[in-house]
């Protein structure tokens, strides 16, 4: 299926406040910026191989087998957790995340949400927390936000489950929706590193201000962040806004309309690079 202009804006549920701007002549797609990938004076040294990268495919992670079965952090994992993390293959990981008792969120979740999609996906999106209904099903991003970020990858023909990945900051919800505080996200961001240096994902879409501060180690605000190519371990991050904030401030929508072309553009850029 291919989508026209408008079917984009209709996916992002951008017409209303798009046709408020002067539209490009019928028939024409909605211009995607061609000026070159503008990176972060911060990221250029990291990303400069990534943006160079020629035929070679991307290391494949290595896959340290560790028992599945962590039932529970026992003391000695919990003294070294970040090194232990750091070595477990995915079902592991997995296995890690739903035993995890390393914060008090553990106490309040009904379940902990690791993420949904492939694995080996090139497009990682990164959102902040698990919300009610995310905690009741075990999935991100399933109550509202999530159908607007369902509607945000359409934009860019992208699906749920199809060479996407989407996972969150925290594992667990916070209660009555709250911020999670920074000594939660220390314990849990080490999973989505985990996450991230399994997958090896070629670009990262950082939803909103908790999981681009958090992957960029900034306090900069995302309207500061947007717009220029970040970096995180070496992966290419872009940062855009949160779906829940765009469906409470619905002229944002275009701005995050632009970030997705600009992620749109940069994955062909990467992908070209990959293949020359
Ligand atoms: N908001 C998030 O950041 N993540 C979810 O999974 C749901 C809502």
């Amino acid at each position: 299926m291919s989508l026209n202009r408008d079917d984009m804006l209709r996916e992002l549920e951008l017409l209303p406040v798009w046709k408020l701007r002067e539209l490009p002549a019928p028939g024409r797609e909605a211009a995607v910026p061609e000026a070159p990938v503008p990176v972060s004076e911060e990221a250029r040294p990291a990303l400069e191989p990534v943006l160079r990268q020629k035929a070679e495919e991307a290391p494949v992670p290595e896959a340290i087998e560790v028992a599945a079965e962590v039932k529970a952090e026992p003391a000695v994992f919990a003294e070294n957790r970040q090194e232990q993390i750091r070595h477990l293959d995915w079902p592991a990981l997995q296995a890690c995340v739903q035993s995890c008792v390393a914060c008090e969120l553990s106490a309040t979740r009904t379940q902990t949400v690791f993420g949904v999609g492939d694995p080996q996906a090139e497009w990682l999106f990164v959102g902040e927390a698990p919300g009610v209904e995310e905690d009741r099903k075990g999935e991100p991003f399933v109550g509202q936000a999530g159908k607007l970020l369902d509607n945000m990858l359409a934009a860019i023909k992208l699906k749920r489950g199809q060479n996407t990945y989407i996972a969150n900051i925290m594992k667990c919800r916070p209660p009555e929706n709250r911020d999670p505080h920074r000594k939660e996200i220390v314990q849990c961001e080490l999973f989505l590193e985990r996450q991230v240096a399994l997958m090896q994902p070629k670009l990262i879409l950082a939803l909103g201000r908790v999981a681009s501060q958090t992957l960029l180690q900034t306090d900069a605000a995302v309207a500061e962040l947007r717009g220029r190519l970040h970096s995180y371990n070496g992966v290419p991050v872009i940062v855009t806004y949160h779906p829940a904030y765009l469906l409470r401030n619905l002229a944002d929508k275009a701005k995050a309309w632009e970030d997705l072309c600009f992620a749109r553009r940069t994955m062909q850029e990467l992908q070209a690079a990959t293949q020359a």
